[in-house]
């Protein structure tokens, strides 16, 4: 019997980069595989993405410690640090690893121009435009962006970048005031420019200029607050599957978990999961939470445990021990589970724990 596995879909992934692609299709695409590829595996996304016919132009990570992972899987295209270096002491590692990095702050513009380098860095220059979060201020711009052109230590191409916090949300001002923001700054320069993620790949065409950064979407999970995703046309890359490994009646009024938090309204059947929050399900997955078993859709009943789960079946039903019961993927989307546990996919994807396993669809 199979215990808790998510299975990769590698088509999917090829197949939502082509549909990515096709979006934008001016623009480069330097996939996002920050915090495990999402869940899904880091080495195995990059090689993925390396191999296709259609192919990322370059890599996004978090961490110094994911791009060495990455170089030593023997993943050459380019890899950038989003959240860029830490230390001076890592710029050493970039230049030998031929890793480019964001700059976003005082402490590593002074770092960068007073380092001693076998070779120039390339640099994305982050602007904030609204969000708030990283980015140098719009009037400290000019400085950063001469201050690094003039050293040596820098690549002359620096692509200049900045992020939105409200793409996926399409009633929002915010998105257009951060658009004419990075526009009034970054209009009169020659630079390659970057804004997009995936929720503006999807709605703000405007937002693509040279380089697109898609994370969520390449995993085949809609980045949209109220989208249909069916629209998206793209597909689940990774499927979570456990077995059913108990089948047991309960009595009206009998019930069920750790609680007794939910009790049954009338006799019925419920299914036991070999899955868990020990596992990376969500433990405040509610009542009614959909679980995809043998073709239909059964709701989640009790508190989820660390190993397992359980599910009302009906009272006339013919699952067995043994059934394999998906938790998310293709036929139902991570977005309805993360719905019902008051979360966001993409936590859901990045907390897969270790002792599931991967395996290739
Ligand atoms: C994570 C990240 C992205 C990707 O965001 P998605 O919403 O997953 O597409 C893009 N750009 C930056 C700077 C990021 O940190």
């Amino acid at each position: 019997m199979k215990t808790a596995t998510a299975n990769i879909d590698l088509n999917a992934l090829a197949h939502n980069l082509s549909v990515i692609k096709y979006k934008a299709e001016n623009s480069k695409v330097l996939a996002v595989l920050k915090a495990n590829a999402y869940g899904h595996g880091l080495a195995r996304i990059a090689k993925a993405l390396s191999q296709y016919k259609v192919q990322a132009d370059a890599f996004g990570v978090a961490r110094i410690d994911e791009a060495l992972e990455l170089r030593s899987e023997g993943v050459s295209k380019p890899i950038v640090l989003l959240e860029g270096f830490f230390s001076e002491l890592d710029l050493p590692v970039l230049a030998v690893n031929n890793l480019q990095t964001v700059v976003h702050n005082r402490e590593q513009l002074n770092a960068i121009l007073d380092a001693e380098l076998t070779e120039p860095l390339k640099i994305w220059l982050k602007v904030d435009t609204g969000m708030h979060r990283l980015g140098v201020n719009a009037e400290e711009f000019d400085e950063f962006y001469h201050a690094l052109n003039q050293s040596e230590n820098v690549h002359k191409d620096i692509i200049i970048m900045s992020h939105f916090s409200c793409a996926d949300d399409l009633t929002s001002e915010r998105t257009n005031a951060q658009l004419r923001v990075f526009s009034s700054i970054t209009k009169s320069l020659p630079n390659e420019k970057t804004l997009a993620n995936s929720a503006a790949i999807c709605a703000w065409p405007e937002s693509h200029y040279d380089w697109i950064r898609p994370g969520l979407m390449l995993y085949g999970v809609s980045p949209m607050q109220n989208a249909d995703r069916d629209d998206l046309a793209i597909q689940p890359v990774m499927n979570l599957q456990s077995s059913v490994i108990a089948i047991r009646q309960i009595k009206k009024n009998e019930a069920v978990g750790y609680g007794a938090a939910w009790v049954a309204k009338e006799d019925t059947t419920i299914g036991v999961i070999a899955i868990g929050y020990g596992d990376g399900y969500p433990r405040h997955a509610q009542n009614g939470t959909p679980v995809l078993l043998n073709g239909r859709i059964v709701p989640l009943v009790g508190r989820v445990s660390m190993d397992m789960i359980t599910v009302d079946l009906g009272n006339s039903c013919q699952d067995k021990i043994g059934d394999i019961a998906t938790l998310w993927g293709q036929g139902l989307p991570v977005e309805e589970v993360a719905k019902h546990s008051t979360t966001i996919p993409y936590e859901l994807l990045c907390n897969i724990t270790r002792r599931v396993h991967m395996g290739i669809l």
